[in-house]
């Protein structure tokens, strides 16, 4: 099941301006999936989407990163019918904790996000759940918007579209002096 980029467009997820990434990067095109996730029809079919894509793994257990890949992992965790547990990662410092205190020794996991720019915190949350002793099965993401991420994990997303994104100081908006939209 695909789903068309045309209906993320309709629930008011593609926004277009200047906004600053959780990355750090700036981009003309934000993707708010936020409301994606609070759309239930909508969480139901990204859940199917998903459960496509990663039916070629094994998992017991998932990993969400941050606020938008714990709400995904929800998502998926309910209506999917995995019945999996799930950890929730968030950046602290600038690296990624694993919350509960569950030990990860020994799980299968699939590491969960909404979107990917510069996969710095999909390298960091693989790194973590490996450390942790996790082993890792595989990345999702609902959007893979980078140019390319090198991960040694295989990694699929529902959509895949390169966006530009520009790091603060090469970015065109900033020098040509657009504010930033408000999310
Ligand atoms: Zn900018």
């Amino acid at each position: 099941m695909t789903i068309a980029i045309s209906t993320f467009k309709k629930l008011g997820v593609i926004r277009t301006g200047h906004f600053r990434l959780h990355s750090g990067w700036h981009t003309a095109e934000f993707w708010d999936l936020e409301r994606a996730f609070s759309d239930y029809e909508f969480s139901k079919k990204l859940a199917h989407a998903a459960a496509e894509l990663c039916a070629p793994w094994e998992f017991d257990t998932l990993a969400g990163i941050g606020r938008g890949g714990g709400m995904f992992a929800a998502a998926l965790a309910a209506p999917y019918g995995f019945h999996l547990p799930f950890y929730l990662m968030t950046e602290v410092g600038g690296s990624l904790l694993i919350h509960r205190g569950r030990p990860m020794t020994g799980k299968r996991l699939l590491v969960v996000d909404d979107v990917v720019t510069t996969g710095a915190s999909l390298t960091s949350a693989v790194r973590a759940v490996r450390e942790a002793g996790g082993e890792i099965a595989g990345c999702l993401l609902v959007l893979d918007r980078s140019e390319g991420v090198a991960l040694d994990c295989p990694l699929v997303a529902i959509i895949k579209k390169t966006i530009l994104a520009w790091r603060p100081e090469t970015c065109p908006l900033c020098k040509g002096g657009q504010p930033f939209t408000v999310k």
